[in-house]
């Protein structure tokens, strides 16, 4: 529920969502039009669609089994990319794999000054492979959900927070502008915005 739309509009939807259906048993047996009614309002609605067609799959396939790894529930389950598999297995299932989203992609080519286009597949691939060195091992759900909160909160697109970021020591972008204040109007390529940080 929470890919493209704001927590403060999904909550309503959870909740609801979870009292009609608490069980994956419970959301396998609901009609598509039962599940539509309730998103109605959400958007994308093909992922209320494929939400209950990964329980159908669960109950009827899997023996009612979740998958517990990222590699399981993205080759598993219909719908569940490689974000979405790298999330439910760090944060329910306390896999040491990493998440790679919008706010992760700014904050590691700030941390590391990547200069290149962080859309091109290859930039995506290195990336990852950082998440999953990064990612804390005790604690993968807490370190995923902080690095993305980091992203949106305080290294946000325009005027990052760099005074209060908890990473300034490592953030290869923050020394370099401060070493090279005339770096042009827009900052160095990987600020992707004019620079206005601490
Ligand atoms: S120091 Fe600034 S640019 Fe670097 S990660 Fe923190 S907020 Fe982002």
């Amino acid at each position: 529920m929470l890919q493209q739309t704001q927590v403060a509009t999904v909550i309503d939807y959870y909740n609801r969502w979870m009292q009609k259906w608490p069980t994956l048993q419970a959301l396998a047996q609901a009609s598509l039009e039962e599940v539509n009614e309730l998103w109605a309002g959400l958007g994308y609605y093909s992922r209320g669609k494929r939400l209950q067609e990964a329980a159908r799959k669960v109950v009827s396939e899997l023996a009612g089994r979740m998958p517990r790894t990222a590699e399981d529930l993205q080759k598993l389950l219909p719908g569940v990319g490689r974000y979405t598999a790298g999330a439910i297995a760090s944060i329910s299932y306390g896999q040491a794999t990493g998440v790679v989203d919008g706010n992760v992609i700014r904050v590691l080519c700030r941390l590391r000054c990547i200069g290149a286009d962080s859309s091109s597949p290859a930039v995506i691939d290195r990336l990852w492979d950082m998440a999953n060195a990064l990612v804390d091992r005790s604690r993968p759900g807490d370190f995923n959900q902080a690095l993305m909160e980091l992203g949106a909160t305080v290294c946000v697109p325009k005027a990052p927070l760099c005074g209060e970021c908890p990473v300034k020591q490592h953030c290869r972008a923050r020394s370099r502008v401060s070493t090279m204040p005339k770096c042009g109007p827009k900052g160095l390529p990987c600020m992707g915005t004019r620079w206005a940080g601490g």
